[in-house]
């Protein structure tokens, strides 16, 4: 068994971001990840990371417009930190050598982005989650930290109600490991293979809620899905809102801008799920394209798509052989971002001592009913930090709790099982069932009956794959028994998704309820915390909004 003060698992931004804090004090902190750390899906980021440094915009402002994206369920105090702990946190990983691009006198060239009042996205070109990743990576080298990789965390261990560790299987050998700890953070992502037309990685499988939950810890807000307005119309491949940040228009069949008519100020610079709203509405009312909306860029130039946009214009041409410097891009909302998580506050402590989470995988909540694009890069390094600078503190009184070593046998036993197994199920095949039932019916547009209809399917599934069998048999890299176990969690992730939802009887942000349209804020500004109960069934619990300085208004754009 390994034994280390500190477990980080997850090498995205959020896992590295916490791992520099505390490698740089000499803590012994190791990071445990799936995968290698710079193929964490935190690389494929492409717009901006949003910071107010223009000395006519304001951290308040960002504060503000933060607060109505979020349709005021973001809670406001940590909406706060967020906001303005920005710009230090920006100029911080500047010194640790990510680049950003320049504006013409030299600081950080900043680009408009949706729902924000002020040009306040940084960015390095259509690729700064990659610049970011790798900049993180190299700190964390640099202090020599432990990374096991290729290493898949399936369960934690916890003593009355204190963190003990993780049981972990090393894809390489086969072999499960336990890691016992005093802390452990889970920065684990999100869950986008949840649904069909998707833009994220086929790793982003909710795994560290879905351990988190097994565990007894509340997963909060999961009805919130983020459904970001221009992916690619035949593979959901993202094209970054920096696109329209950069002036792109979006037109439907008649090759009318839209968006006039759903936001008139904003246009098409209004939040993901104004936009993802605006465009479906055109689609389902026969002025789309081949069931598709159009983003131009041609007016932007040659030169500006390649300087800024080069990345979008090779995903356009390579998967869907349209060049954008001179066609129009055929474009559709996809699952984009998983808004809920595993319910931590604004240091990243979860329910279980010395257990936290940051990022993706955690609610703080800063992004309430519908995240701002760029804001999420920012949520992965101010949380990441805070979460690192507050375990240093909570080590100090901390010491190891007994591990229960029976638990790595009880999780090899599953691997076991399913290995043996000559079930007749295929985890793949299950997976794209679930997927599609999630697109169709608890999607962008929701209502009553269709997602019950999702619940049923999803009861459907997990009878079914009481029988899946996988035909890898073999000991060293076993992927076909780590994607079998991952589709548990995103069918555990999609049943709290779909219950939590038919329980959110209002529209608000992204969640949209064709039979209740209207935000109501005396019944459901709350947030909703879901469990497991004894039977295995979701339970659902409240919590209160934080209101600090803004009181609800409607939210136009
Ligand atoms: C295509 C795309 C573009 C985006 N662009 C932007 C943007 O421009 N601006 C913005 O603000 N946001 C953007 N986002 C959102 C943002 O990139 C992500 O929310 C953020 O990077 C998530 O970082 P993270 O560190 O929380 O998780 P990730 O980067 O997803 O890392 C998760 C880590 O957890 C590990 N892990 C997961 N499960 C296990 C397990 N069971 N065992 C061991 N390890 C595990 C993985 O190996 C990985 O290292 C974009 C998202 C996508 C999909």
């Amino acid at each position: 068994m390994l034994k280390h003060d500190v477990v980080i698992v997850g090498a995205g931004l959020a896992g590295l971001r916490a791992c520099v804090e505390l490698r740089k004090k000499g803590i012994d902190a190791i990071i445990v990840s799936k995968v290698y750390p710079t193929r964490s899906h935190s690389g494929a980021a492409q717009g901006g990371v949003n910071a107010a440094f223009d000395e006519n915009d304001s951290w308040e402002s960002h504060f503000f417009d933060t607060v109505k994206g979020s349709d005021y369920l973001g809670d406001q105090d940590a909406i706060e930190i967020l906001t303005s702990e920005a710009p230090a946190n920006i100029l911080e990983l500047q010194r640790m050598g990510v680049v950003f691009n320049r504006n013409d006198l030299g600081g950080i060239a900043q680009r408009p982005f949706g729902g924000q009042s002020f040009p306040r996205s940084c960015y390095y070109a259509d690729a700064v989650g990659h610049m970011m990743l790798h900049g993180l990576f190299d700190n964390v080298l640099k202090y020599k930290t432990k990374i096991l990789y290729e290493y898949f965390v399936t369960s934690l261990v916890v003593d009355n109600g204190k963190i003990s560790g993780v049981v972990a299987y090393d894809i390489k050998t086969g072999k499960f490991e336990g890691i016992a700890a005093k802390a452990v953070l889970f920065a684990t992502g999100g869950y986008g293979q949840v649904y069909s037309s998707n833009t994220n990685a086929l790793i982003n499988t909710g795994d560290g809620m879905a351990v988190s939950i097994k565990a007894g810890v509340p997963l909060m807000d999961m009805e919130f899905v983020q459904f970001h307005p221009t992916t690619l119309k035949s593979t959901g491949i993202l094209v970054t809102e920096g696109a329209r940040g950069e002036g792109a228009y979006l037109l439907n069949s008649l090759g009318v801008r839209f968006m006039s008519k759903y936001a008139p100020k904003a246009m098409e610079l209004a939040p993901r799920d104004v936009v993802a709203r605006a465009e479906q509405t055109e689609i389902n009312e026969g002025r789309g394209v081949d069931g598709a909306i159009l983003l131009d860029v041609r007016h932007l130039g040659k030169e500006r798509i390649m300087e800024r946009l080069p990345q979008i214009m090779q995903l356009s041409i390579d998967f869907e052989g349209v060049n954008p410097i001179y066609e129009p891009i055929p474009i559709r909302p996809g699952m984009h971002y998983s808004m809920g998580g595993i319910k931590t506050d604004y240091n990243g402590r979860t329910a279980i001592e010395g257990y936290y989470s940051a990022g993706e995988s955690a609610c703080v909540s800063v992004h309430g009913a519908n995240r701002l694009g760029g804001n999420s890069l920012l949520d992965t390094v101010v949380f990441g930090r805070r979460a690192g600078i507050d375990i240093t503190e909570y080590l100090k009184d901390a010491a190891f709790a007994k591990f229960d070593e029976s638990l790595i046998k009880r999780d090899e036993e599953i691997f076991e099982k399913l290995k043996k197994s000559n079930g007749k199920e295929r985890h793949g095949l299950l997976k794209a069932e679930l997927q599609e039932e999630m697109r169709a019916n608890v999607g962008v547009f929701r209502e009553e009956k269709a997602m019950k209809k999702a619940v049923k399917k999803i009861e459907e599934l997990k009878e079914r794959a009481k029988n899946i069998g996988v035909d890898d048999k073999s000991k060293l890299f076993n992927t076909d028994i780590v994607e079998a176990f991952e589709f548990s969690n995103i069918l555990l992730i999609a049943e709290v998704i779909a219950n939590g939802a038919i329980l959110r009887k209002e529209s608000r942000g992204a969640h949209y309820r064709n039979d209740y349209p209207e935000r109501d804020d005396e019944n459901w500004l709350k947030h909703t915390l879901a469990t497991l109960g004894d039977n295995g069934n979701i339970k659902f619990d409240f919590s209160e909004v934080s209101i600090t300085k803004f009181k609800p208004q409607p939210r136009t754009y």
